[in-house]
């Protein structure tokens, strides 16, 4: 397996390249989760390059970006033996050369990344977008794989792409879940073995809130017990909205693409999840 820290090395490997290439971004703490992608990304292209960067630009200043795990020597291994061929793990110097003020960043559309997770978290998506752009300029790949476990980012990428006509294919991959339910993150490291215990709880809310949706009960009514479960299982819940999937605004009355959205603090983790109304 090819590990490349630099962007000439880099660069000079992908000009060689004959076939087609899938990049899959990551932040590393690799879980099932992540190597589902990879082997999505097999499935599809000749050539898998996964990016391992914890991206500073988009943590805010109370989250935890100096906790966020770190564990390259595992996550290489892991990918060594899922088939991934190639890794791209830069560091803030290479990335940010001149800092992290007073730099070009790539804003996301308002209707987008003012909700949701950007409700509570200024300046992340922005930083999310500008790290993304600048990864797909740097490895130039024919098609970016994404997970639906991130919906809103999802979305908004794919709208960065289209709106700044970068040459890449967005492939969305499912959100894979523990055998309990709980979507796989590496926030999940985190958990106490209480509070793992309760965490399903959060995907069982909404898979039950998307069963009933449609039914007599009314969305804001749905809404409300849900929250009130949630509470009462332990959860400091941020949001649980019903949004409409490509637009993200929210709904009153399911139609079909529609999703329930939640992210939820469990002491002092925060989860996210979204299931779509069948
Ligand atoms: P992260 O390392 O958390 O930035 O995630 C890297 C990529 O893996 C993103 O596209 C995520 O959406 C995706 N991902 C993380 N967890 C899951 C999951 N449980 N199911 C599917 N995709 C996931």
């Amino acid at each position: 397996m090819a590990v490349f820290k630099d962007i000439a090395s880099l660069r000079q490997w992908r000009q060689n390249l004959r076939g087609t290439l899938v990049l899959i971004p990551t932040m590393g703490n690799l879980h099932d989760g992540h190597l589902a992608l990879v082997r999505l990304a097999a499935a599809r292209a000749e050539h898998v390059l996964v990016s391992i960067y914890v991206n500073p630009l988009q943590f805010g200043p109370r989250e935890d970006f100096a906790a966020y795990p770190r564990t390259l020597d595992r996550d290489l291994q892991r990918l060594h033996e899922a088939g991934c061929q190639t890794v791209f793990t830069p560091d803030d110097g290479l990335m940010y050369p001149r800092g992290r003020q007073d730099i070009c960043v790539v804003m996301p559309p308002h209707s987008l990344s003012k909700v949701l997770c950007g409700a509570n978290r200024p300046g992340h998506f922005a930083g999310v977008c500008t790290v993304l752009s600048k990864l797909l300029h740097i490895v130039a790949p024919e098609i970016l794989i994404l997970g639906e476990k991130d919906y809103q980012q999802l979305r908004i990428v794919q709208q960065m792409v289209a709106d700044l006509n970068l040459n890449v294919q967005v492939l969305p991959a499912p959100l894979q879940r523990e055998a309990d339910g709980l979507a796989y993150s590496s926030r999940n490291a985190f958990l106490s073995p209480t509070e793992r215990r309760i965490a399903p709880l959060l995907a069982e809310t909404l898979f039950d809130l998307a069963r009933r949706s449609g039914g007599r009960t009314a969305v804001s009514d749905l809404r409300m017990a849900g929250w009130e479960s949630l509470e009462q299982s332990g959860f400091l819940p941020d949001y649980l909205e019903l949004r409409d999937g490509q637009t993200l605004q929210p709904l009153s009355v399911p139609q079909t693409g529609a999703r329930w959205f939640a992210a939820a603090h469990l002491g002092q983790t925060r989860l996210i999840d979204n299931v779509i109304v069948p």
